[in-house]
């Protein structure tokens, strides 16, 4: 597919510059054109005022008042003692006239030349912005094939080997196991585009309510930290020894942190695959980080990789399972909960991504009970990788 778009784009280039070549060569010989048109215009004039004046001249030696006569219906003609002459007044006059039409002629072609510039950028990148659309879409299409087509035909085969013949009951756990896995990935596929259409259809925005930031995180993690394991993460959990206080939707911020935490795990390979989560609160805003060791996200696509679809082109992305919503639902939930969320290195380990996602404080909540609070959080603490 890829082939088709790049040769549509270099027919468009040629197009456009074909067009852009006409439309000068057009305009300039429209400007030779017309300043010649005016020269002549201006030289014809002239030399008839010319005439008229030297004819003007000889009735005035012959017949003085028909001469007077038929001079005040010429203006460009002045009556001087013993001759007719151009009135210098209307010369003038002529000659500025004749002047500003070639200054506008000047003017007009190249602005001319101009809007048909502007207006041809403006489609080229409507054109560019389109196909790029189509690209991801493209992208799109084939990364949910893929997704829902390898899960479904590796659950087909075990299921088929399991009732081929007995197996002994270790064997059938280990692929119960993986049945449970490739329906995760189907179920985590379904969610995702779920979740970005019901995004995209969305009338009202999420129904915000005042959550504990370290109680919130400490139950999400809780559902999570299994399956992350499984997959070899070693999770630590830092939390805030303040309460935080913010106005949030409990079910999407779940949304948030599975992505953030699956990608953390997805994107770091070999086998130790330490994450991070610390929650804080600076200046009235209210931070949570997600940190791993992986691969990190090279600097020219740290803002892309919030695009709808938008996948880096590396292998280890190429051979992870995703269709690139992740990160597009994170920023469109964090948004809508009036936060936001941004990427960079892991610097502290010097290596991998540090995603931190900001929320406001809550102003005017209720005062914090401590009681109420996980015991890590309490001490301030630090929670314990396997804990
Ligand atoms: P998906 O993971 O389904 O491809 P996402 O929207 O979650 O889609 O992420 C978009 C892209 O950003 C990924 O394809 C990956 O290349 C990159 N990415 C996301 N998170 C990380 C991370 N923690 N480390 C490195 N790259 C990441």
């Amino acid at each position: 597919m890829k082939q088709p778009i790049r040769s549509s784009q270099t027919a468009t280039r040629i197009a456009f510059v074909v067009i852009i070549a006409f439309v000068v060569a057009q305009v300039t010989w429209w400007l030779v054109f017309q300043r010649r048109i005016v020269h002549e215009l201006t030289e014809a004039t002239l030399s008839g005022w010319q005439r008229d004046a030297e004819f003007a001249t000889l009735l005035l030696q012959h017949d003085p008042e028909l001469a007077r006569r038929v001079i005040a219906q010429y203006p460009h003609l002045r009556l001087e003692p013993n001759k007719v002459s151009i009135d210098a007044a209307m010369l003038e006059a002529f000659t500025a006239r004749q002047h500003s039409r070639l200054r506008m002629l000047t003017f007009e072609g190249p602005f001319f030349v101009l809007v048909v510039i502007v207006s041809l950028l403006i489609i080229a990148s409507s054109l560019r912005t389109e196909r790029e659309l189509k690209r991801r879409q493209q992208n799109f299409l084939s990364a949910i094939t893929h997704e829902f087509k390898t899960p479904m035909s590796t659950l087909r085969l075990l299921i088929e080997t399991a009732l081929y013949r007995p197996m002994p009951l270790e064997k059938q756990r280990s692929y119960l196991a993986r049945m449970e896995r490739e329906l995760a990935r189907l179920e985590q596929t379904s969610e995702q585009v779920l979740a970005s259409a019901r995004l995209e259809q969305a009338e009202s925005g999420p129904r915000l309510e005042a959550v504990e930031l370290n109680t919130l995180v400490q139950g999400v993690i809780g559902r999570l930290r299994a399956g992350l394991e499984a997959r070899g993460a070693t999770l630590s959990v830092v939390y805030s020894p303040d309460p935080l206080w913010v106005s949030l939707d409990t079910a999407a911020f779940h949304v948030v942190m599975n992505n953030l935490l699956d990608n953390a795990v997805k994107y770091s390979p070999g086998t130790d695959k330490p994450v991070r989560v610390k929650l804080m609160r600076r200046d009235h805003l209210v931070m949570i980080h997600v940190e791993d060791e992986g691969i990190g996200v090279p600097e020219s696509e740290r803002h892309r990789i919030f695009e709808q679809f938008y996948r880096i082109g590396s292998e280890m992305t190429r051979a992870s399972h995703g269709v690139g919503l992740g990160l597009y639902l994170v920023k469109t939930i964090v948004e809508a909960m009036n936060g936001w969320v941004k990427c960079e290195p892991n610097r502290e380990a010097g290596r991998g991504t540090r995603f931190t996602v900001v929320f406001p404080e809550r102003q005017g909540s209720a005062a914090w009970s401590t009681d109420a609070a996980p015991a890590e959080v309490q001490r301030g603490g630090y929670e314990n990788p396997g804990h």
